[in-house]
């Protein structure tokens, strides 16, 4: 049987034309690409990278300690944001307060959300009563449980995204943009991020109902035979690009990247992370997030380009397992439940694990996000890459100068010290205080992402940035990058007048 070697696939790309260019060396197809287009495909990309690198397994680039333990759902940030989790009400829990801060910081995160911000504030005026705020929410379609609501409506905090409402970027134009992002996760795969794999209680009436990410349908009684298992890797991943994806890897199944224990936001419970089989292979979809959406964040609209991509993960995911299925053949998608997704998705060949925490892609760099499938079909795995992010991270340190919360790590090297109670420790990387991330994600009653719109492997696929990548490779050349990056003005800081120009204008071009 024949093996299909090395990194994901994307769409438009034979591998075939990958391998030819990506040893035709970096300047050379940085210039072939340019002049023949073929910037969009993977081949120029990864030649562009410079001495892109495949490795036999994710232990071959990460140290792994011997102890490092799978991670329970209930210590991930989104758990700790909601007010169920026990852990984050106990007081004799020794993060008792720090997970209290984190929980507090929910409530205005959440303001964004569907415009509950606009809806509360009609409601207030009118004096009228918590009860009264939910049934005015109606047939909204907000992502999350009447008592996370309640935490909302009690946060004072909330006075001053009253004003906000009026900002460009924060209008009921960017809200009703950003919502429309959204709207399929929250309407078929709602709390992916937080806690139910699959099944869901739906906000009005409280029914349950299944998702997208439903663990429940069972495979087509007769089984496809494929010819092999080269076969079957090549159909799955032509499948999954027609589907919705920007880039796929196959992951072998790899239990340590598996939640633990399974948290459901809605009743608290906490119970044993079972796959409702052995699963065989794990396929990680990549989807890109809009470049000229993603740089006005933190706004409305630039949600808006995290929750499209929110929304391609349920709808490729479910259609890929669905697929899968109906060949006779068990599948579950998932989107950031069940699973942690950036080991998976280096483990698939998509890319390298960075500073900020995200992974970077050959391709989009950091504005990507990911999902998977896990299934019981065997598939042939990619292997892990590198192309120089580790070395230009530890110079770079952009993103950390960047942060307006201080949570990006400015350690030269990555170590296995943890700063928070949500941070899984056992692996040398650079860890993020996730707790100060989310508090300025309550301050500004949005997400953020500027670190990853600062990021200098953050860029559209034009010529001069292809080169620029490869500069990023070389230690004589990597400072010159980031100067030049710099000078061409990348990243500017949430609320300079070049940031909000760049909100002002982005309904002006079409
Ligand atoms: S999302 Fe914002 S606050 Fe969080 S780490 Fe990135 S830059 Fe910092
Ligand atoms: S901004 Fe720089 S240090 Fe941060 S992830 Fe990107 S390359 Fe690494």
């Amino acid at each position: 049987m024949n093996e299909t070697k090395g990194k994901g696939e994307r769409k438009g790309i034979s591998r075939r034309s990958f391998m030819k260019l990506a040893v035709a060396g970096p300047f050379v197809a940085a210039g072939t690409a340019s002049a023949a287009d073929l910037g969009k495909s993977k081949s120029a990309r990864s030649a562009t990278l410079g001495l892109l690198k495949e490795h036999e397994s994710i232990d071959h680039i990460y140290e792994i300690s011997p102890d490092y333990k799978p991670f329970d759902q209930i210590n991930l940030l989104f758990s700790n944001m909601s007010s169920f989790n026990r852990r984050t009400n106990d007081p004799t829990d020794p993060d008792y307060k720090e997970r209290q801060e984190i929980r507090n910081a929910f409530g205005m995160y959440v303001a964004k959300a569907d415009g509950i911000v606009e809806i509360m504030r009609a409601v207030k005026l009118a004096g009228k009563s918590f009860d009264e705020f939910l049934a005015a929410l109606g047939s909204h379609s907000i992502p999350f449980p009447p008592p996370v609501a309640k935490v909302l409506w009690e946060n004072e905090k909330i006075e001053h995204l009253f004003e906000r409402a009026e900002e460009k970027g924060w209008s009921q134009l960017d809200y009703a943009f950003e919502n429309a992002g959204w709207s399929v996760d929250h309407f078929g795969a709602r709390l992916s991020e937080g806690g139910v794999s699959g099944r869901f209680k739906h906000f009005v009436g409280g029914e349950m109902r299944d998702g997208l990410y439903a663990w429940n349908r069972p495979p087509w009684p007769t089984v496809y035979q494929f010819k092999d298992r080269e076969e079957a890797t090549r159909i799955v991943k032509k499948a999954s690009l027609f589907l919705g994806a920007d880039v796929v890897g196959i992951a072998p199944y790899d239990q340590r990247w598996v939640w633990k224990k399974r948290f459901n936001i809605y009743d608290g419970t906490h119970e044993e992370n079972t796959l409702p089989f052995e699963p065989k292979s794990v396929i990680v979809f990549g989807f890109e997030m809009d470049y000229e959406a993603y740089k006005t964040t933190p706004s409305a609209i630039g949600d808006a380009a995290a929750g499209i991509c929110y929304s391609k993960m349920a709808v490729t995911g479910h259609s890929v397992a669905e697929f899968i299925r109906k060949l006779g053949y068990q599948a579950i998608a998932c989107g950031n439940d069940t699973a942690s997704s950036v080991p998976l998705g280096i483990q698939a060949g998509l890319g390298e694990g960075s500073r900020m925490g995200p992974l970077i892609n050959p391709f989009f760099g950091p504005r990507i996000r990911l999902s998977k499938v896990f299934t019981e079909l065997e598939l042939i795995s990619d292997k892990p890459i590198t192309f120089g992010v580790k070395e230009f991270c530890m110079t770079c340190k952009k993103c950390a100068n960047a942060c307006p919360a201080g949570a990006i790590s400015f350690d030269d090297k990555p170590s296995f010290t943890v700063h928070s109670c949500v941070s899984n420790p056992g692996i040398a990387k650079w860890y993020l205080k996730a707790d100060s991330c989310v508090r300025w994600w309550g301050e500004i009653g949005s997400d953020c992402g500027h670190c990853i719109t600062v990021c200098p492997y953050n860029k559209p696929d034009l010529w001069p940035h292809r080169i620029a990548k490869v500069a990023t490779h070389f230690p004589g050349t990597r400072r010159l990058a980031m100067a030049l990056d710099d000078a061409f003005g990348y990243g500017k800081f949430y609320g300079t007048p070049e940031n909000a120009k760049l909100i002002e204008d982005y309904w002006k071009r079409l």
